[in-house]
């Protein structure tokens, strides 16, 4: 067999996902201690501000919301810049995300606290932004959930723009973490499988996932995950594409997996159903024809998945 290095289309499919917008130049080498706090002091820096998984919006001139505020601004609304961390450089200058205070109750009119999940699928910001928010949110919690040394105990502090902290007590570095989870399209045929979450909205039927656990590679989890959750074995597994996913700092890597077996044994305590599609049903819940199911939005990568699946040619 010929190995061909290359074999994917040219448009990479995670470039077409929710969360995969951004376009801030990281500048991971050049990342110094006082580097937010440089950034801070250039006026054309801007701020993304964020609390408690909602990111303030500015009412636009036109049509839309602005997520970006200036320092000046982002002052006047109580933003902490004291623990702003630097994402980076955009086409229009270094952009920041701080943490605020997001009740509606301390807030302008002009200015709305919105959870992340709406902003996403109502597109409320364009992709760009999307993308930053996505790297903000992940960064910001993840100093929120790391104050403290996991060795010593002792707080830790910032460094790096943000993109490490230091424990002084014992010199331990800690990096921000990103948590990998398998997402998978069970297929056989002209089929496929989907399940119900507990917690999904109603009708919805979307991939099955999981974390990817220490020691295991993407390939494993995702047969792991398949057979526990479903019953079913597979035999190939190959990736489609992935999904930054700032709930708080994962990234989704989305596969196909050959079902080898028919026989579907849910786990019931994960999920409420899970059973067989064919191309038929899932076209129809992607258009949103179906009378009563139908799948997870168009920015996901469930979404993007079960698409890719269902539009291709049928096996001949
Ligand atoms: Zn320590």
């Amino acid at each position: 067999m010929t190995f061909r290095l290359f074999d994917a289309p040219q448009a990479e499919p995670s470039r077409f996902v929710g969360f995969a917008g951004n376009i801030i130049d990281r500048q991971s080498e050049k990342r110094e201690d006082d580097s937010a706090e440089k950034a801070l002091a250039d006026p054309s820096s801007r701020l993304m501000l964020m609390g408690s998984g909602r990111i303030l919006l500015k009412a636009g001139d036109d049509a839309g919301a602005s997520s970006y505020f200036g320092v000046q601004e982002a002052r006047a609304l109580g933003a902490d810049l004291a623990n702003a961390v630097l994402l980076g450089t955009a086409p229009d200058g270094p952009v920041l995300a701080a943490p605020v205070a997001t009740d509606e109750a301390g807030l302008p009119q002009t200015v709305k606290a919105m959870e992340y999940r709406p902003v996403y699928m109502q597109g409320l910001i364009d992709a760009t932004a999307l993308g930053s928010l996505a790297q903000g949110a992940s960064l910001l919690a993840w100093h929120a959930n790391h104050r403290f040394c996991g060795k010593c105990g002792q707080p830790t502090e910032m460094r790096a723009g943000g993109y490490k902290r230091l424990c002084t007590a014992c010199r331990t570095e800690h990096f921000p973490r990103t948590d990998p989870v398998a997402i998978m399209l069970s297929v056989q045929r002209d089929r496929c499988v989907l399940g119900r979450g507990r917690h999904f909205a109603p009708g919805v039927y979307s991939a099955l996932a999981g974390f990817i656990e220490p020691g295991e590679t993407i390939e494993a989890a995702v047969r792991r995950e398949t057979l526990e959750e479903a019953g079913i074995r597979l035999g190939r597994v190959v990736y489609h594409a992935s999904q930054p996913w700032p709930f708080p700092y994962s990234l989704m890597i989305g596969c196909f997996g050959e079902a080898l077996n028919d026989e579907i044994e849910a786990d019931l305590a994960e999920l409420e159903d899970c059973r067989w599609f064919d191309r038929a049903e899932v076209l129809s819940m992607l258009e949103r024809t179906h009378p009563t199911l139908m799948v997870p939005p168009h920015g996901s990568i469930a979404h993007h998945l079960i698409r890719a699946w269902a539009e291709a040619a049928p096996p001949a």
